[in-house]
């Protein structure tokens, strides 16, 4: 089971904005953790709800609540109709109690009129609370999944950070090993080799200092004679002829102390003597008496030694006790074979010398005998010990016969022990390496929920297809496709369904059997599928089965689902190689599908190329425009004029951007701002627009007339942004302009789940004393309920109804509606889009005291507003 991690902010966050949506009041509590979130809502409000939900009965609501039972909301009674209590949990993966939300809401209709509430209390209705409560703890429930999902990713992570660790470990091994051999077999003295392999396990185990003490030769002092140190200052120097009698461990025996250990006096006092704060010492004896001593050394630093490192620094007391006797007795031929012999049988690798000429086998050790143990595999490895012309190279990654086994290979030529030219091969078996490898490539490159590979597979799979169809002169296909409304679907169904749906749907797909396996799950709700070219031939049959299995409803839970897809395909090889551009190109055939209306289909063709490609140079334009420093954009006013007494006076303007490029001229906003968003150049871009027209607001307020006032189009992707609040505060302080005078236009066609954020950075802005216009409000089915979820103070009605309102009775109504309803909430009202004396006329009826529209005038440069209104 899993500790839960909450974010208390993300938790507040939702909490915030659930109560203002909901109109009641909530906080959230755990039983180990106390309160997780803080009251939201105004002192006075806070105070009523205290006085009203007593501390004794939020405690029988937490105490209500068992783990591991079924109800998540509990309805204590309540004395007053008017008031409503409840309890919602939200629980853990083994139904364990992770928090409560105690809610609270006032029905003020049932209240005695003589009862009084404080001013700006959220009311609702008990269908309403009731809605809101279920609400919640179909959230709550989704909010810990997604943190349970994390933790599960979390520890997943750890843990395959934790194997490649220790595969990275054994290469180094290898590595280490590999070269240990080689200098076994070098002709140089035993210092120097000694001295190499002192430093290459002292930086494998990873400690201080590694040395070797030698034993002088009456016996009674010792000296260090070779010394690595990695950044810890030698030992060396002052260990020289130090006497015996100050060396507790020189007594034939090995030591392995690590930090923690209790010392006795003799091996303390040696200890801190040399700020030693742990120890391998090994002995090295020859014909019975010590003559020296490997150590391992941990100076100035904590040290503990696992059981592989004591393993390991046996292994190379080992070696260099065989080095050493092998040089000893150099001039033995029969001495240094069976030293070398040891050493090859217990070095756990595939040794084999053999004579090439006589094509005899002079030398293997156990191990490679056993690793080619069956008929086959010795008639194979024989061919290949003989065959005069491999190359170690190609050898790497020899796999025995397909015996599923794989082994990396070292080639050297040497001198034997009689002197003739032999060559000594090495096998290291790295199957194990190998497997884990292809497993965690396969778990990097599998969705998940739905079992099939990803976008990362997707785009090797295309890459790979590409390039045996274009050998063989061949046509493949890859098909795109998404659910119709998934999002709708999705919040319809809960989330957990709708994945249940996706991981159904995935199945489905998977189950066609020409193209199992090349299907892949790239997006939310996009599946991707390569129809490779010996399937080619099926394409059209493939296309209608994958269509015909949205034909029936799907059945989750028994019930029934009705739901159709939008497909792309594109033929390939076709201009393009790159397995992410092909992405792009389907991407663009799946929106026209999507254009046509839902359940259709539609081919990536020629058309669609030139369009692509016009896109790519305008992207890349753009790019130069913006890093230029925008210098080719130019910031143009639209005046906004307010009816004083029925007359019409400037009070201000909006500022509109447009692109003055040296390559396509002047390009309105309709042509690049959905392009800069995509290429994240809006932040900068918008930051340009938003500095020039503070400093021509600040410059007319400077001139006469200190009320104007600027409004400025924020794009959503730029007020998300991480950097927005602080880069809109550097451009008051550094434009000194009144920040009331600053409006920022923001419309809401962002999507639901930006919501949060969204009043975040726009509570952040009036905070810092900006306005906040809620722009094209009625263009894209813009909800009613915005004007009192946002933190709004104009309300801009899109120029859509204004050109209707002469003949349509409803966009008329509108207009009147919306004003109404703005003004009630203490909102203002600015009319876009006025291009007539008959808008003029009707707008004098309703509530609406700001316009703006080419009635009065385009949107001018700098130079002409200021001629004009300044
Ligand atoms: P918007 O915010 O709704 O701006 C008003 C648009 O309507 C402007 O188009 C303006 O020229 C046009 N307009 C004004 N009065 C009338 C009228 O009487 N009749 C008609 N038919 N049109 C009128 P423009 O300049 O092409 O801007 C289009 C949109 O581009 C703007 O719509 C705004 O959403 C966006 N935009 C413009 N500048 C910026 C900017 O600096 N940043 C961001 N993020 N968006 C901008
Ligand atoms: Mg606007």
């Amino acid at each position: 089971m899993y500790e839960l991690e909450f974010n208390n902010d993300d938790l507040q966050s939702l909490q915030d904005s659930f109560c203002k949506a909901n109109d009641i009041y909530m906080v959230c509590v755990s039983r180990k953790h106390g309160q997780l979130t803080s009251f939201s809502g105004s002192k006075p409000e806070e105070d009523f709800v205290d006085s009203n939900f007593k501390e004794s009965l939020q405690k029988e609501i937490v105490d209500s609540f068992v783990d591991g039972a079924p109800e998540n909301i509990v309805e204590p009674a309540s004395a007053e109709d008017y008031f409503m209590y409840r309890g919602v949990v939200f629980r853990g993966e083994k139904d364990e109690i992770v928090g409560t939300w105690l809610c609270f809401a006032v029905d003020k209709e049932m209240a005695p009129a003589s009862l009084e509430f404080p001013n700006a209390l959220r009311t609702t209705t008990k269908i309403r609370f009731d809605k809101a409560i279920a609400l919640l703890e179909n959230l709550s429930k989704h909010y810990v999944t997604e943190i349970l999902r994390n933790e599960h990713l979390k520890k997943r992570l750890s843990q395959i950070q934790s194997e490649e660790k220790e595969v990275e470990n054994k290469l180094i091994k290898n590595e280490l090993m590999t070269e240990i051999l080689r200098l076994m077999e070098s002709d140089e003295s035993f210092t120097k080799v000694a001295d190499e392999i002192l430093a290459f396990s002292g930086k494998y185990i990873e400690c201080t200092n590694t040395a070797l003490l030698q034993m002088s030769e009456d016996g009674l002092s010792a000296d260090m004679i070779l010394e690595w140190s990695e950044g810890e200052e030698k030992l060396s120097p002052a260990f020289q002829k130090v006497p015996i009698g100050n060396l507790p461990f020189m007594n034939g025996k090995p030591y392995t102390i690590s930090s923690d250990a209790a010392l006795p006096q003799a091996f303390s006092i040696f200890f801190n003597k040399y700020s030693i704060k742990g120890a391998i010492l090994l002995p090295l004896n020859v014909n019975d008496s010590t003559a020296m001593y490997l150590c391992f050394l941990s100076v100035n630093k904590e040290r503990q030694w696992s059981v592989d490192e004591i393993r390991f620094s046996n292994d190379i007391k080992n070696i260099l006790h065989t080095i050493l006797i092998k040089k000893i007795t150099a001039n033995s031929l029969a001495g240094s074979y069976s030293a070398l012999e040891a050493i090859l049988q217990n070095s756990g690798y595939g040794v084999v010398v053999i004579d090439m000429p006589k094509k005899q086998i002079l030398y293997k050790n156990d191990t490679f005998g056993s690793m080619f143990d069956n008929p086959i595999d010795k008639v194979a490895i024989e061919e290949l010990l003989f065959n005069k012309n491999y190359n170690l190279s190609e050898l790497n990654g020899y796999s025995a016969n397909g015996s599923g086994k794989w082994y990396d290979l070292s080639v050297a030529d040497i001198k034997w022990v009689d002197g003739r030219d032999v060559r000594l091969i090495t096998f290291y078996d790295t199957t194990d390496i190998r497997n884990y490898q292809k497993k965690a490539e396969k778990q990097a490159q599998t969705d998940t929920l739905t079992g099939l590979y990803n976008r990362q597979a997707c785009e090797k799979d295309i890459a790979m297809e590409y390039h045996i169809a274009t050998k063989l002169g061949k046509e493949f296909a890859v098909l795109l496709f998404d659910i119709d409304n998934f999002t709708t679907m999705n919040e319809g169904l809960g989330y957990r369904m709708g994945d249940d749906l996706l991981a159904f749907i995935a199945r489905s797909i998977n189950d066609i059997s020409s193209i199992k396996g090349k299907c892949y799950r790239i997006g939310g709700d996009e599946f991707a599928v390569l129809v490779d070219h010996e399937n080619i031939k099926n394409l059209d049959l493939i296309i209608k089965r994958i269509m015909n299995l949205f034909e029936n409803p799907w059945v989750l839970n028994d019930k029934e689902y009705n739901c159709t897809i939008s497909m792309g395909a594109l033929r390939a090889p076709a201009k393009i190689s790159d397995s992410s551009a092909i992405l792009t190109r389907l991407t663009i055939a799946l929106k026209g599908a999507k254009e046509k209306g839902h359940n259709s289909f539609e081919f990536f063709d020629d058309k669609a190329e030139v369009i692509v490609e016009e896109k790519e140079e305008l992207d890349e334009d753009l790019k130069k425009a913006v890093s230029h420093g925008c210098r080719e954009f130019k910031v143009f006013y639209q005046p906004i004029m307010e009816f004083v007494d029925g007359v019409p006076n400037c009070c201000g303007a909006e500022a509109l951007v447009r692109w003055d490029s040296s390559e396509r001229g002047l390009v309105m906003p309709s042509g690049f701002l959905k392009a800069a968003e995509d290429q994240n150049l809006i932040g900068d871009l918008g930051h340009y627009v938003l500095l020039e027209a503070a400093k021509s607001c600040k410059h007319w307020n400077d001139f006469g007339h200190p009320e104007y006032k600027i409004s400025v189009n924020i794009s959503p992707v730029q007020l998300v942004q991480k950097d927005f609040v602080d880069r809109l505060d550097a451009v008051l302080k550094q434009t000194a302009i009144d920040p009331r005078n600053l409006t920022l236009e923001i419309a809401d066609d962002f999507g639901p789940g930006a919501m949060p954020r969204v009043i975040k950075a726009l509570d952040a802005a009036r905070a810092l004393g900006c306005r906040v216009a809620l722009d094209n409000f009625g263009a894209n089915g813009s909800a009613i309920n915005n004007i009192k979820k946002l933190p709004i103070d104009t309300l801009k009605i899109d120029k859509e109804y204004t050109s209707q309102m002469q003949g349509d009775a409803f966009a008329k109504l509108f207009v009147k509606t919306v004003a109404e309803l703005a003004n009630s909430v203490d909102v203002d009202v600015c009319v876009g889009g006025v291009e007539e004396d008959n808008q003029i006329n009707m707008l004098g009826d309703y509530q609406v005291n700001l316009v703006q529209g080419f009635y009065f005038d385009k949107p001018l440069s700098k130079e002409e507003f200021g001629k004009k209104y300044i």
